[in-house]
């Protein structure tokens, strides 16, 4: 045996988050995609089946109030919210991560007010956040300059209305320096908007602790949510009145049910809100939520990167010199949780391991991404896919 498949056996022995995969529905796989789409809880199904036949097929309306319904948005936006170091009553669930990085950029510029023209936007970030960020420019006149995350400071000014970062890089696994960067965008005067799809469920993020003003991110990565499931919205507490949504929904409305000509928005996170939320799918996160009770996000943390540095290491004692270029950064403060390998040939490699039972993606045009989710990813299973990967490489 291995001097490494010696050390999994023992990090196994001591992990103590390893009795959580038993939370989840998996198999002999190796499953490195978690952060493309979570595994599925196993609490999920037995919910979604009573939601569906109890609960709509019995209940029908009466369940908009007695099966809590109305309010799941806000409910399931307090069960996040200590998962990204939030106090309740700031986050809101629904809509997708696209819609809500157009609230929030849209709504950030309002909050800069006039005179600010420029918006700042990760130049490397994940595309649909660029779309968006060009059509709310566009919408609001105001000009989006692409910058890297490490020249926001120098590149922050009168100017500056908002700034579009994201927490962690989804093709390098690039942590990025929130408090600081946040601290900057507020020394500016301007607005910070975080997307957190990369880090939330894998690393803390302190957004209250932190002075963020407001954050989107999805629910069907580390979250685990489930495929579409809702993404969320936090505006931090204080900036909630003056929150104008540029989506403002009946649901968003002080007074839903009053049917009313005039809009007039909810105080608090609930101003968040647009329209009818999509229950199914919000009521499947709230159950695959609670895979999270008694679990500390510091504690996710921690294994998450003793996964990645024993991934990396199985990697440098398989893999041939010079096959793997890693694009992921060495220090731990710059990691997120995932290692993006650089590859020749890369899409084919990816669908060996796959057939092996190693599960990652591909990312065009040279990336092999494998995501660790420390809920359900152990020492073994990391063994396994790096040896499996060397020997996939070393077959050519
Ligand atoms: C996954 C991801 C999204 C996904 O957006 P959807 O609207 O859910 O498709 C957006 N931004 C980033 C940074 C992501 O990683």
């Amino acid at each position: 045996m291995s001097e490494q498949r010696v050390r999994a056996e023992k990090l196994d022995a001591t992990d103590e988050l390893a009795g959580l995969r038993a939370r989840f529905v998996l198999d002999d796989a190796v499953y490195l995609d978690g952060n493309s789409l979570g595994a599925l809880p196993a609490a999920v199904p037995g919910r979604v089946d009573d939601v569906v036949r109890r609960q709509w097929g019995e209940l029908r309306i009466r369940s908009w109030t007695e099966s809590g319904w109305w309010t799941a948005p806000e409910r399931i936006g307090d069960r996040i919210a200590p998962l990204v170091g939030a106090a309740a009553g700031q986050i809101v669930v629904g809509d997708s991560t696209s819609v809500n990085v157009f609230k929030a950029l849209v709504g950030a510029v309002r909050l800069a007010g006039e005179g600010r023209d420029e918006i700042l936007v990760d130049a490397t970030t994940f595309p649909t956040d660029g779309y968006i960020a060009e059509s709310a420019a566009r919408m609001t006149g105001r000009t989006l300059r692409p910058v890297a995350p490490s020249q926001v400071p120098g590149a922050l000014g009168d100017r500056t209305a908002a700034v579009l970062l994201n927490h962690v890089d989804y093709r390098t696994g690039r942590l990025h320096d929130l408090p600081s960067l946040t601290a900057a965008v507020r020394a500016a005067g301007a607005v910070s908007v975080w997307d957190l799809c990369h880090s939330a469920g894998a690393l803390p993020v302190g957004l209250d602790e932190h002075g963020v003003d407001l954050a989107v991110g999805c629910t069907y990565k580390y979250l685990n949510g489930g495929p579409g499931s809702p993404a969320y919205l936090y505006v931090r507490r204080d900036l909630q009145e003056r929150f104008d949504s540029p989506l403002p929904g009946w649901n968003s409305h002080a007074e839903p049910f009053g049917m009313r000509r005039d809009y007039e928005p909810a105080p608090g996170a609930v101003r968040g809100r647009v329209g009818t939320p999509d229950i199914l799918s919000m009521l499947a996160l709230e159950a695959a939520l609670e895979v999270w009770d008694g679990v500390s996000v510091d504690a996710v943390r921690a294994k998450s990167l003793a996964l990645t540095d024993f991934f990396l290491e199985c990697v440098a004692a398989y893999v041939p010199a010079g096959r793997v270029e890693c694009l992921t950064p060495d220090a731990h403060a710059e990691r997120g949780s995932q290692v993006a390998l650089r590859c020749a040939d890369a899409g084919r490699v990816m669908a060996r391991l796959i057939e092996r039972g190693v599960v990652g993606d591909f990312r065009h045009p040279d990336v092999l991404r494998f995501g660790f989710t420390p809920l359900y990813v152990g020492f073994g299973g990391v063994e396994r896919a790096a040896r499996v990967l060397a020997e996939v490489i070393s077959s050519d």
